[in-house]
């Protein structure tokens, strides 16, 4: 997410006279929905994110304007959502949008909203690959898509993928396939649980963000996530590593040879990950990688024989 500082509006004087004739200039709209925001814990760089959105305008195009007034349609917009983010809903549900990879991404209550995090696991995915397979036609699944985050940027780095994806929620294929569509990519959908759709097939690479939180650590969660978010895409059993024991289970006899498994996991989950994997895939090198906060976040698998 974009974090710039509401500094350079926040010291602009506040001309009275044109807030009573309900003339407000962006600025002006910015400093009181930032203040709105504080006051209630909430983080005050969304009201630029959101004015973005209202104004059409760049980052760069709003910080030249801010003296600009809004017109009534855009004010009365931007109040509106801004009561959105006061009740505590995440901004990119707002807005309907979040960047992935550099790609945009409708996101909306039924899909989790993509991280950082995760483009790093398509990243050293994607990384990993090209040495395993150079520029091949592989085959790629997504377990678990949501949004079609992994799946559509996998497709769009490396267009000569054969990409699958797959989720439990039809809710949350829909989404993602207006995703692929919006940003021309070509990926095959389906609708289960975890590897059933995939199964009776092999694959070189299976990507998955499964959900990986213990039941137990809702109580350290913002509000914002856990009343906005699914929590079938957050929560799991076992410590939250149910998902990853059922993929080491099944995904043995889906793998090709030479193939490649990455997963993300939670920054506590490195070690039983790894030896879940390992036991499932005794020949394979397994590698626990760190995010760029110096986190346990990710698990690459890669089996040669
Ligand atoms: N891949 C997306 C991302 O990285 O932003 C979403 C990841 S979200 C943490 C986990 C996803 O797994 C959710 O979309 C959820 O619906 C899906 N899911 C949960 N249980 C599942 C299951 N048993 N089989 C398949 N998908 C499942
Ligand atoms: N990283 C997400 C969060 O902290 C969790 C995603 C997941 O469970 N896979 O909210």
């Amino acid at each position: 997410m974009k974090s710039l500082t509401h500094s350079s509006w926040k010291n602009k004087p506040i001309d009275s006279k044109a807030s009573i004739a309900m003339i407000e200039k962006i600025y002006e709209a910015l400093q009181r929905a930032s203040s709105l925001l504080e006051e209630k814990g909430l983080e005050a760089n969304m009201a630029p994110i959101l004015m973005e959105f209202i104004t059409n305008k760049n980052r760069a195009s709003l910080l030249a304007d801010l003296r600009e007034p809004l017109t009534d349609e855009q004010r009365k917009a931007f109040w509106n959502k801004t009561g959105e983010l006061l009740e505590g809903k995440p901004v990119q549900y707002v807005i309907g949008i979040e960047y992935f990879y550099g790609y945009p991404f409708k996101v909306d209550e039924n899909v989790l909203i993509p991280r950082p995090e995760t483009e790093e696991l398509v990243y050293g995915a994607i990384e990993r690959s090209r040495n395993l397979f150079h520029n091949k036609a592989i085959r790629v699944a997504d377990i678990g898509t949501g949004s079609g985050a992994i799946a559509v940027s996998f497709k769009k780095e490396w267009p000569e993928a054969n990409v699958t994806a797959t989720d439990i929620s039809k809710d949350a294929l829909c989404v993602a396939m207006q995703n692929a569509e919006t940003n021309e990519a070509d990926i095959h959908f389906r609708q289960g649980d975890l590897a059933a759709p995939i199964a009776n097939e092999k694959w070189d690479v299976i990507l998955s963000n499964p959900p990986y939180i213990a039941h137990e650590e809702a109580v350290q969660m913002s509000a914002t996530v856990l009343d906005h978010e699914p929590h079938s895409a957050l929560f799991a059993d076992e410590d939250g590593l149910f998902f990853y024991r059922k993929l080491a289970e099944t995904l043995p006899l889906l793998m090709n040879r030479p193939s490649l498994i990455g997963v993300e996991i939670g920054y506590l989950q490195g070690q039983a990950v790894h030896k879940l994997f390992q036991e499932a895939f005794p020949q394979a090198t397994v590698e626990t990688v760190k995010d760029i906060n110096g986190k346990d976040r990710m698990i690459y698998c890669k089996i040669y024989e």
